[in-house]
């Protein structure tokens, strides 16, 4: 019986979501919301839920729009360097 007690109390390892993601901060507010037992909106799965979908939330878009975004802003830098050199 104790050591059901020990397992049920045991915290759950927090989320890493995601920075710069809406979704991930979304989901990592609510899981917030859900986890604390003494919160209006406390639940125990949905919680869970909320953790599981941070961790298999996939980011290839969100990383490729970072990549093609650091893109643009080398091939600024390039044709702003490029300018200087000609003047
Ligand atoms: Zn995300």
């Amino acid at each position: 019986m104790e050591t059901e007690d020990i397992f049920l109390a045991a915290p759950l390892p927090a989320p890493q979501p995601t920075p710069g993601c809406l979704v991930c901060g979304a989901l990592m507010e609510q899981w917030q919301q859900t986890r604390m037992p003494n919160s209006p909106q406390y639940d125990p799965s949905l919680s869970t839920d909320c953790a599981v979908e941070i961790g298999r939330h996939p980011h290839e878009v969100l990383k490729q729009r970072q990549k093609k975004q650091r893109e643009t802003e080398e091939n600024e830098e390039r044709a702003r360097r490029a300018r200087r050199r000609k003047n």
